[in-house]
């Protein structure tokens, strides 16, 4: 039967890439741009990568644009040429169409073979001898309505916290080893020149196997927000990726 078909694949399938992606290289834990740009580069350079994201739509904090008029904004546009979002020059912005950017990056880490797994949330991390070795992750669903059912994990080499807002894989170290994180994970106050350069120097790793990408940088290092203009979003996960890639 057609019905049973179609359901017997898509099962199927997904058990199989699932499978196939319990041990990684790297696992990335938020598809907003910092992730999906480490995911792009990460697996470009065939680094085997997957991408965990709790909601049903990759691409973070992108659609919205500011107060939802989906607009975004860069200081530069190479990365944005390299994955072929369309831009225009006004003073000294680039921008794009929320839509555009969101959809082409997603498609772009995807492409180059990164697996993503949308409506994954992670919920813990796996540390072993001392070092992050990745993820416990659940359904979103099983986490959104609270139910008591048992995790699975997803492990790597390399984890990434690219969580944005509130950086939650180092909010759960910080929980069991608060000597780690003394200082509340928060960003400090609008200011976009500092944010943006900030984000870029101080992405990397902050505990054994343990990076930290995007926004999750601002909040642990309490550097200043920087709101809708989403080129060190990109640079942010270049470089992690380069970091890691470094390593490999
Ligand atoms: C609600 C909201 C608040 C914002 N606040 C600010 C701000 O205060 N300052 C500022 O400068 N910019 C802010 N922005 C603007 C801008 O969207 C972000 O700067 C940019 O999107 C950050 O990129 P990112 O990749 O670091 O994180 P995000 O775009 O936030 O992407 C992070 C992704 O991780 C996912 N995620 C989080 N936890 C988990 C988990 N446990 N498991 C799986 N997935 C997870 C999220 O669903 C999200 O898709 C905000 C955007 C939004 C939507």
């Amino acid at each position: 039967m057609i019905e049973t078909d179609i359901s017997r694949v898509i099962i199927g399938e997904y058990g199989k890439k699932l499978a196939e992606h319990l041990e990684n290289d790297v696992v990335i834990v938020g598809g907003g741009p910092a992730g999906l740009a480490a995911g792009y580069y990460l697996a470009k350079a065939k680094v085997k990568t997957t991408i965990v994201e709790k909601k049903l739509s990759i691409g973070g904090g992108i659609w919205g644009g500011a107060a939802g008029y989906n607009v975004v904004t860069f200081k530069d546009k190479d990365i944005l040429d390299e994955i072929g979002v369309t831009t225009k020059k006004q003073g000294r912005l680039y921008i794009a169409d929320a839509i555009e950017f969101a959809a082409a990056l997603a498609y772009a880490a995807k492409k180059a073979g990164a697996a993503i797994f949308n409506l994954i949330e992670a919920e813990d991390i796996v540390l072993k001898q001392e070092t992050v070795k990745g993820v416990v992750v659940n359904s979103a669903s099983v986490r959104g309505l609270g139910l008591h059912v048992d995790p699975f994990c997803i492990c790597a080499k390399y984890t990434i916290d690219a969580t944005g807002h509130p950086a939650e894989l180092v909010g759960m170290l910080k929980k069991r080893k608060p000597e780690l994180f003394p200082r509340e994970l928060q960003e400090y106050f609008m200011n976009v020149e500092a944010s943006e350069a900030g984000v870029v120097e101080k992405t990397g790793e902050v505990f054994p196997g343990l990076y930290v990408a995007g926004m999750a940088v601002c909040d642990v290092y309490n550097l200043p927000r920087m709101g809708p203009i989403f080129g060190g979003m990109l640079k942010s996960g270049k470089k992690v990726a380069e970091l890691i890639n470094e390593r490999m």
